[in-house]
């Protein structure tokens, strides 16, 4: 375990989070050149290239959509007349992926938190007629579920399909207090305003595109309460009802009428692929897939006069974490059983598209992927630490790996001490899992080695004042020693799953293997 050095983590991050790096936008020419870079590294490293036609890379073709504020509106209409609000203020719009012109004018259906989960007889739409009109959702999903289950229905995605399929034609995002508080408008404002993506299908149109949505809307708190102004409830009693994880909807007296102008740009970016080809004659025709996201935010909001969103943690640190376990094995006297493949990706913080990208067009046969390991935000930078949280320990047999590699090394583990923020379905191992493939993601414990350091505050605090903003920098005082200690946890994970005569199984019954555990979507244009 030598293998892995901590300064070749720390020179790793130094480069890829380097201002001439630009914040490695997806799409753009810096994201090029960390991929260049990590390819390189690799090839140093004596992996072998596992992307397309015998190369490092697997492109993925993405279209962006921008929003002209200028030119788009939206506009409140009740009986007492009309109002136009406060665009960046009352609301922000999301680009419309299929159509640079877009209108749309209709009423609005408040319907909770938009979920119709019948295996926990919870429906918003029960007593909702939302056809042709426009349905306004909260973020998140009842706290009352599992936090798995809370989890997947907080997805986006499953509520815009779940929208179109009750007939909707315009979406309409609300944050509760709660949400807000995590997510504060003039933070997370200035990320829509950055625009959206989707990679594209073989028939040319986006992934998850949603065509029969019209719009897509984020109100602030002072939009939420114009576009309550006369309803039969209040903003705080919905809220409760919320809280309660209770289902509701309410029919809202006013019609919105919305226009959203914007621009499409086509991009392509790579995901960079290496191998370690394994040593069993049979086994060898399976993979164990390491994945990390090479992107971060590109250009952002600036904070004390630095516009570059660098991602030191976010997520240099796991390219550089990752591309550490993948020179180890390649330096392994013996290779394991196995292959292994190490899968960098782009566009995670776009909404995963690289990984669900090659996920949907793996560069090796889909049901021949034994598992994914994924890491963003390698563990063990923020202080040396006992234990560790390790996001979907609970869904599979990688539980088996996971705990034999964290007492190898000597860590504890600790359950995930933020089910609200629905971590599991927030990064790339969540492509995989939507298609079937048991996966897990090892994170930072919460104790600190230092008893005078409080894991949890740390996090938190990261949370609020560093976490996509220009400051996730090198300025950061880091353990780089400790996050090479952790990188071995992910190693011996990744090495005992390719060891196993059997490859791993989703637990009986469990949520997610239920769900998608059967499911294989295909080679060809993949609809969800
Ligand atoms: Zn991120």
């Amino acid at each position: 375990m030598n293998a892995i050095r901590p300064d070749a983590i720390r020179a790793h991050m130094r480069f890829l989070s380097d201002s001439l790096l630009q914040g490695r936008g997806t799409g753009t020419t810096s994201y090029e050149i960390a991929a260049r870079y990590v390819a390189t590294q690799l090839e140093a490293a004596g992996l072998h290239p596992a992307g397309v036609n015998g190369t490092w890379y697997q492109t993925v073709p993405l279209r962006k959509s921008v929003v002209d504020d200028g030119k788009s509106s939206l506009v409140l209409i009740t009986k007492s007349g009309e109002q136009t609000l406060v665009s960046l203020k009352d609301y922000v719009l999301y680009g419309d992926l299929n159509r640079t012109d877009s209108s749309v004018e209709a009423p609005v259906v408040f319907v909770g938190f938009g979920v119709t989960a019948p295996e926990h007889n919870y429906d918003d739409y029960a007593s909702a007629d939302v056809k042709g009109k426009i349905v306004a959702v909260l973020g998140n999903a009842p706290a009352k579920f599992p936090s798995t289950v809370r989890a997947y229905y907080s997805d986006y995605a499953v509520k815009a399909k779940n929208a179109v399929a009750h007939g909707a034609v315009g979406f309409i995002d609300l944050l509760t207090p709660e949400d807000q508080k995590r997510n504060p408008w003039d933070w997370n404002m200035p990320q829509v305003q950055m625009g959206n993506m989707e990679w594209l299908q073989k028939d040319g149109g986006p992934h998850n595109g949603f065509p029969g949505l019209r719009c897509w809307v984020e109100l602030n708190q002072s939009g939420a309460e114009k576009l309550f102004a006369g309803a039969g409830k209040t903003l705080d009693q919905v809220f409760d009802t919320a809280r309660a994880s209770q289902p509701q909807s309410l029919a809202l007296p006013v019609t919105a009428r919305i226009h959203t102008i914007s621009s499409h740009t086509s991009a392509d970016s790579p995901n960079i692929i290496g191998e370690v080809p394994g040593s069993d004659p049979v086994l060898r025709n399976q993979y164990v897939v390491y994945t990390a996201h090479v992107d971060h935010l590109g250009i952002c909001p600036p904070k004390n006069g630095d516009n570059v969103c660098h991602g030191a943690l976010d997520n240099a640190s796991g390219v550089a974490s990752l591309l550490e376990i993948a020179r180890a094995f390649a330096s392994l006297p013996k290779v394991p059983r196995r292959s292994i493949l190490f899968v960098f990706v782009t566009g995670e913080e776009m909404g995963l598209l690289g990984s669900d990208y090659f996920a949907h067009f793996p560069t090796v046969p889909r049901s021949a992927i034994a598992a994914d390991i994924n890491i963003d935000g390698a563990p063990g930078l923020y202080y040396d630490m006992k234990d560790l949280i390790v996001l979907g320990i609970e869904h599979s047999s990688l539980e088996q790996q996971v705990q034999s590699a964290a007492k190898q090394i000597g860590y504890s583990l600790t359950p995930d001490p933020m089910p609200e923020e629905n971590f599991f379905i927030r990064s790339d191992q969540y492509s995989f899992v939507q298609q079937g493939v048991p996966a897990v993601e090892v994170g930072d414990g919460i104790k600190s080695v230092d008893p005078k350091i409080d894991g949890l505050k740390v996090q938190k605090e990261w949370m609020v004042t560093k976490y996509h903003t220009p400051l996730d920098n090198m300025d950061q005082v880091l353990d780089y020693a400790s996050g090479a200690r952790a990188a071995g946890v992910n190693f011996l994970v990744g090495y005992d799953i390719a060891q196993q005569d059997a490859a791993p199984t989703w637990n009986n019954g469990d949520f997610f293997g239920e769900k998608f555990g059967s499911r294989h979507a295909g080679d060809g244009s993949a609809a969800k």
